[in-house]
């Protein structure tokens, strides 16, 4: 009989998160201040994060341990199923396995409530009120307003006007969890109201939430900013994800050949990848292949550069090095929504830099005709940004078929895409466009790049 879910059981939860600073020989550089671009202290960013959240930031011990009360809560779908995908093999009539870790079953509908439960909790020690961030299409929002509630936090989200006005279901979600959100701009901060009293109907941007957020944040006592992705504690808090696939490729009787995630800042990709990626920068597994893919509408690992540039697009937050098409670069309006971002997570573009890891990007209609024919043999309808990592996945499948080779393939699922259905939608009417990017774009908005001296 084929065995198609590998489940563990609630005790072999892991206890511990996996911090791959302490095994990379080079970590990424350090961040730089926004303003002065001189090294930047944890005291800098004392007013904008919980302290504890800073300590994980900057730490370079292996193994961190994940509180009860955060293990409690992420036992409400945690450990998350793996799959393996027989149904698809004999579809894409590949040799390949496939298998694939699936983050759909959280609350909110995708990993994002991993590190946001650990950020509530350590908020709620510090005896925060509330958190402020920002939310482009709502998936973040949801996610943080899912775990404020369950701490008893006050959750205040500037959601981006367009997608407020465009996509209420995720907004309706966040507000039954108790969320307060706003379409940003708004009148509540200086930044919301400076853009409104230009123009009053600006549909907003994620560098113009990102603003309000922290503002918001520093201006009202109690409240602390909160990041749902790029920075190295929300990574360290996915990394959830991969501990227990190791487990759980280990009931397999496997060992992953190529390891895939999409990303946008990184965190879902990382999540899966680095667990696995110790066993190559221990030399334990030296041909294990990590493959990170984004979206070509915003080609940071493909098309950037490995440069400082600040992390918002309005220059508030850290200046960091890592691949990007710079601060100010407006990507297409693709519907993989959580792809959109100009950076990418510091350490994963340093294991590109080093050699441990592959980029490559896709267009959204190559990608929702992956996740369709996977949709039509697995089940599952996912997120138009896990789409990325299904066509990846499909891919490599498809290289081992003309190799005749059985490579073992495993791809995190990052999202459910219930709330994209309109993706698959203008897929099936053919009114799913490809955007071509011109260099001159990237070139232009990367001439704007902060001069870091070395
Ligand atoms: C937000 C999101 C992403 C992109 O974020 P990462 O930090 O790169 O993981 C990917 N998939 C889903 C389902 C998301 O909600």
């Amino acid at each position: 009989m084929k065995q198609y879910k590998y489940v563990l059981p609630d005790n072999e939860m892991p206890t511990h998160w996996y911090n791959i600073i302490a095994d990379m020989k080079t970590p990424p550089p350090p961040y730089r201040h926004p303003v002065t671009l001189e090294l930047l202290g944890p005291d800098d960013l004392a007013p904008v994060f919980p302290a504890a959240l800073i300590a994980q930031e900057v730490s370079t011990e292996r193994w961190i341990e994940i509180p009860d009360e955060v293990q409690d809560v992420l036992k409400m779908w945690r450990p998350a199923p793996l799959y393996r995908a027989h149904r698809w093999e004999k579809a894409l009539d590949t040799p390949a396995k496939i298998y694939y870790k699936w983050e759909g079953v959280s609350p909110a509908g995708s990993h994002k409530p991993n590190t946001a439960v650990a950020q509530c909790y350590y908020g709620k020690q510090e005896g925060l009120e509330g958190f402020a961030t920002e939310t482009g299409a709502g998936q973040w929002g949801s996610a943080l307003s899912f775990a404020t509630n369950l701490f008893g936090l006050k959750c205040k989200v500037f959601m981006v006007a367009v997608s407020f006005q465009q996509k209420p279901y995720r907004r309706i979600m966040m507000e039954t969890w108790g969320g307060n959100v706003v379409p940003s701009p708004s009148s509540e901060t200086n930044a919301g109201r400076a853009i409104l009293a230009e123009n009053p109907e600006s549909p907003g941007s994620l560098g113009i939430a990102i603003s309000e957020a922290i503002e918001y944040a520093v201006t009202h006592p109690g409240y602390k900013y909160s990041l749902g992705s790029v920075v190295n504690f929300v990574l360290l808090h996915q990394t959830v994800i991969g501990l227990e696939a190791l487990k759980q490729m280990e009931m397999a009787g496997d060992y992953p050949d190529i390891l895939i995630g999409c990303a946008g800042g990184g965190s879902n990709a990382a999540g899966l990848i680095f667990p696995f990626m110790r066993d190559k920068l221990t030399g334990a597994r030296p041909d294990l292949r990590a493959i990170f893919v984004e979206s070509t509408a915003c080609p940071s690992m493909t098309r950037g550069i490995y440069a400082y540039d600040w992390g918002d697009t309005a220059k508030t937050g850290p200046v960091a090095k890592m691949h990007t098409v710079g601060h100010d670069f407006i990507p297409a309006p693709v519907h993989a929504g959580g792809l959109r971002y100009h950076g990418m997570a510091p350490s994963i573009c340093a294991l590109l830099q080093q050699g441990y890891a592959e980029a490559r990007a896709y267009h959204q209609v190559e990608v929702l005709e992956a996740a369709q024919s996977f949709a039509q043999a697995e089940g599952f309808i996912v997120a138009p940004e896990t789409a990325h990592a299904v066509k990846a996945a499909m891919d490599e499948a498809l290289v081992c078929k003309a190799a005749g080779e059985s490579k073992v393939i495993l791809f995190n699922a990052s999202g459910h895409g219930h709330f994209d259905l309109g993706a698959y939608d203008a897929y099936h009417r053919q009114a799913l466009t490809d955007y071509k990017l011109e260099e001159e774009q990237i070139q232009r908005a990367l001439a704007k790049l902060p001069k870091v001296a070395e």
